[in-house]
């Protein structure tokens, strides 16, 4: 399912590498926090990929109106939700730039319970537009562990376990994107082979119950082979340089604003 796919090119732009709080955090003086490295500032994990002539947004953090404007994101054909916590989901409103810009709804993915968080908190967002365009106006698709197409683009969900949530990365091509994840299932894994760039969760240095700490995310990236695997949603308990010397040679630290094009064509 994936053969077709595989060999089209795909950039990712990370918007955000930061977790929930983002980093540095408010009141902290530690060396990532202090930093004036921007590498050490993170913004909520999201990202953009564009591939097949269409932009997807992975994601709608409440940093997501500055990361669009930093990296001048002025169009996105749909949005991949990964599961519905607040620093994935609660800058769902300015969606609405897009919408307005092209006047037209649009498409958002997600498992099934993404969208009922959608519908019960964001209910205004699945209206029919106005004339001013003033929400968001989008349509929603359940997905699970199914390829899916948007344009000549093949999707492929992964699901993965987040503390007690099924929620889903993102695959297209032969890059993947998992963030927020504690478990990856066994079936998960067969879809995850063959990876230029894999992009994972890694959230601090102790454990935690719903994410995986630089232990687990590194045995994780060994176990998927990627050529290149990119490290994200790390706390600010991660300094960028600190971090980086720790890493074997394929594996390495993300920041906002990295990009990545792979061309397999
Ligand atoms: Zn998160
Ligand atoms: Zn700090
Ligand atoms: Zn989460």
């Amino acid at each position: 399912m994936l053969g077709a796919a595989s060999s089209i090119c795909v950039e990712t732009i990370l918007l955000g590498v930061g977790s929930s709080g983002g980093s540095p955090a408010l009141g902290c003086n530690c060396p990532t926090c202090v930093s004036t490295d921007p590498k050490n500032t993170r913004t909520r994990a999201s990202a953009v990929m564009r591939a097949g002539g269409k932009t997807f947004l992975i994601d709608t953090g409440p940093d997501l109106r500055g990361q669009a404007l930093r990296e001048q994101i002025l169009h996105v054909d749909a949005v991949l939700y990964t599961h519905p916590h607040a620093d994935h989901l609660n800058g769902i409103d300015d969606l609405r730039a897009f919408c307005w810009l092209q006047k037209a709804a649009l498409p958002v993915y997600g498992n099934r319970l993404m969208l009922g968080h959608i519908r019960e908190r964001f209910p205004y967002t699945l209206m029919k537009p106005n004339e001013f365009w003033d929400k968001p106006v989008l349509t929603i698709h359940e997905v699970d562990a199914e390829a899916f197409q948007v344009g000549d683009v093949t999707i492929q969900p992964i699901p993965l376990i987040h503390g007690k949530w099924p929620i889903l990365g993102w695959r297209i091509g032969n890059v993947a994107y998992l963030t927020d994840v504690s478990e990856i299932p066994e079936a998960s894994m067969a879809l995850l082979q063959d990876l230029d760039v894999l992009f994972l969760d890694c959230l601090r240095t102790k454990p935690h119950p719903t994410h995986l700490s630089v232990e687990q995310s590194l045995q994780i990236a060994a176990q998927i082979g990627a050529k290149r695997t990119v490290l994200i949603h790390m706390t600010h308990e991660l300094e960028y340089h600190a971090l980086s010397q720790t890493l074997p040679q394929n594996i390495e630290v993300g920041y906002d604003g990295l990009s990545i094009t792979i061309n397999n064509s």
